[in-house]
């Protein structure tokens, strides 16, 4: 047996978060809901939603909160049962959107995953990222019903959210380069629609890569529909494979470092190039895409110094045993780590 499972409605559009309450009609949601957000987002996003539901005469039960530490689910589960909650409305960047993944899935009741930025891949799977002492750990949680993204709200969040998200999606291409490998040398399963659609939203933003910047909406527009897709291919993976291989891991390894002061997607985009280069692909393209968009492409970039690049390649191996990936179950040697990240110039700059 194989199971899938997608979001209802995708919505993209400017000043969408005014049609919640159609949004929730067409849901079949009961009254009572809960709004999981944080101090940040509840103003610009959460607040509109709330006022917008209240009239129309939802019970609606407004929950903030911070990181998704397993302290903040359990308070949020607390808070849901309190009120007799039927229905999440998740609203913010990536933290909240993953307690409304855990939540849900916890209470098995619905929740509208609604991005405030677009800084990575998962506001449309079914992934969530719990924050422990080991650094983040991605777990299986709750596919959104629904997702809104207003663009209007989205393209005011710092441009670096934006490209990073971006950048998270370009790291696709090194990923589905790991599974066609591991699937090759290992027999792993492999979906090929699943590949495709990862391939297709990094190439999109790769074609792309010209028209995002900052202060202009239609950048979000541009990649919104590729980040949402990108998710996808993890449900119809039924795993984060077609998003996730050695420059995730190398991603992970920074993070387990706790050093790096980079986002998510950043790393990945790094990790990217490198990786590439270690598959014999087209490392360049990556580079090029990614300073077009402006996220990082070296050390420098990332805030940090050579030698934690370094290490974190020759350790990232570790991070999944069991996924096998261009890295291989020993990892990297020193040499080859430093003279992979020294051809493809992510160290070596002053
Ligand atoms: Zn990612």
């Amino acid at each position: 047996m194989r199971e899938m499972e997608f979001p209802r409605k995708i919505i993209i559009g400017h000043g969408i978060l005014d049609d919640i309450v159609s949004l929730c009609d067409d849901l079949n949601f009961l009254t009572n809901g809960m709004i999981i957000s944080g101090d940040h987002t509840f103003k610009p996003a959460g607040k509109i939603l709330e006022d917008h539901l209240v009239d129309a005469g939802y019970h609606i039960a407004t929950h903030l909160t911070g990181n998704a530490t397993v302290a903040n689910v359990d308070k949020a589960i607390e808070c849901a049962k309190e009120n007799n909650t039927k229905f999440i409305l998740a609203v913010g960047g990536g933290s909240k959107i993953d307690l409304g993944k855990l939540v849900a899935k916890e209470l098995r009741i619905p929740f509208v995953s609604i991005p405030t930025s677009a800084a990575h891949d998962g506001i449309a799977s079914d992934r969530a990222s719990l924050k422990a002492d080991m650094g983040p750990k991605s777990i299986n949680a709750a596919t959104p019903i629904a997702v809104i993204a207003d663009t209007a709200i989205i393209s005011k969040a710092p441009f670096r959210t934006l490209a990073s998200g971006c950048a998270d999606v370009i790291s696709n291409l090194t990923a589905i380069k790991d599974w066609e490998y591991a699937h090759k040398l290992r027999n792993e399963s492999f979906s090929s629609s699943a590949y495709s659609l990862s391939l297709h939203s990094a190439m999109t933003i790769m074609d792309n890569a010209n028209l995002i910047k900052p202060d202009v909406e239609e950048s979000t527009w541009i990649a919104m529909r590729p980040i949402i897709i990108s998710g996808i291919s993890m449900s119809v993976a039924g795993s984060s494979r077609p998003t996730s291989g050695s420059e995730h891991m190398f991603s992970h390894a920074l993070d387990r470092m706790g050093i790096s002061p980079a986002m998510h997607g950043e790393q990945c985009g790094v990790g990217s190039i490198i990786m590439m280069y270690l598959h014999g692909g087209d490392w360049q393209s990556i580079k090029t895409a990614l300073r077009r968009i402006g996220a990082p492409t070296d050390a420098k970039g990332l805030g940090i110094s050579d030698e934690d690049i370094i290490e974190a390649l020759t350790t990232a191996h570790e991070i999944r045993k069991d996924r096998f990936t261009i890295l291989g179950d020993n990892g990297l040697t020193r040499e080859s780590a430093r003279k992979a990240a020294t051809i493809t110039g992510v160290i070596g700059k002053e």
